[in-house]
């Protein structure tokens, strides 16, 4: 082996290393970014189901013997704080088989490239996601196409088949066709257990009509069935055993009046049988007032 300086294998490595090597480190400044990315300590929410994202972007463990699944990654500059939340419950990365995730913003999938290094999990998201999770920016068709930040690249996403289930050893999840805030946006559902006590839980993607200027709902030609779509993810969010629900944005399904954020403890209101239906109503309500307001302008 030659006798390279140090100095000479630093600026080797750095040649050597992708680009989303060192892009991963790199924060993204947001206006709400830094409010979002406040850190959370981690809770164990029933049975095997932990929330373990930062204040304001969801990110959620479910654990078992055979490995774990992660759902969502947050910011890029969230992926650490995830990464301690699981350790300081006593799990260990590499024990986290499967990263799954709700939309392919830079707000829920940002983290995902530097988690995946950190456990070597599979990543698997829906056949539109998984594009913009490989190339790291978004794509054509995202109401936010020119508005959205781009976030590192993820290596190696295999692709889902919606309502089929994946398994981690006990672990089943069954990923729902939820788009509208996105092409390939994916709600998740999986009962866990304590003892006897079982709850089915839904992880609700994001079901606002929030676009770009150049984008209408109501007319145009990179997503032109984002309306039916919407109604579509409506009527499956209404049609799931929904005993809790959370979402990608905690304050959205109000999480934190629901536990508590500084010592865990699960509040009276957490099981909500009617959360996911109200959930829909009012993002149907959401999306017939941006409709309303697209024809009268
Ligand atoms: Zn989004």
């Amino acid at each position: 082996m030659p006798n390279f300086s140090r100095a000479a294998l630093v600026a080797l490595a750095l040649v050597l290393l992708p680009p989303t090597a060192s892009r991963a480190q790199r924060a993204i400044e947001c206006p709400q970014c830094a409010d979002w990315n406040v850190p959370q300590r981690p809770i164990r929410l029933h049975g095997d189901t932990y929330y373990v994202g930062t204040h304001g972007l969801g990110a959620i463990l479910i654990t078992s013997p055979q490995g774990h699944v992660l759902i969502d990654g947050g910011l890029p500059q969230s992926a650490p704080l995830i990464r301690a939340n699981v350790e300081s419950l006593g799990f260990h990365m590499r024990d986290v088989k499967l990263i799954l995730n709700s939309h392919a913003h830079y707000d829920h999938a940002g983290g995902i490239a530097e988690l995946q290094r950190a456990s070597g999990a599979r990543v698997m998201a829906s056949a539109w996601s998984a594009d913009v999770l490989r190339s790291g920016k978004p794509q054509p068709g995202d109401p936010q196409l020119t508005i959205a930040f781009d976030y590192p690249a993820v290596s190696n996403v295999a692709r889902f088949t919606f309502e089929d289930t994946l398994r981690v050893g006990p672990i089943a999840i069954v990923p729902h066709a939820t788009p509208g805030h996105t092409p390939g946006g994916t709600s998740w559902s999986w009962r866990s257990c304590d003892g006897a006590r079982c709850l089915d839980f839904v992880y609700a993607d994001s079901q606002t009509p929030v676009s770009a200027d150049d984008f209408l709902f109501t007319k145009n030609t990179s997503y032109p069935n984002v309306i039916a779509d919407f109604e579509r993810g409506y009527a499956t969010l209404e049609r799931l055993s929904c005993d809790v629900l959370l979402t990608p944005h905690p304050s959205v399904s109000s999480l934190w009046d629901r536990v508590s954020p500084t010592d865990g403890t699960i509040g009276a209101t957490f099981v909500d049988r009617d959360a996911c239906k109200r959930y829909a109503a009012n993002a149907r309500r959401a999306l017939e007032a941006r409709v309303a307001k697209e024809r009268g302008n």
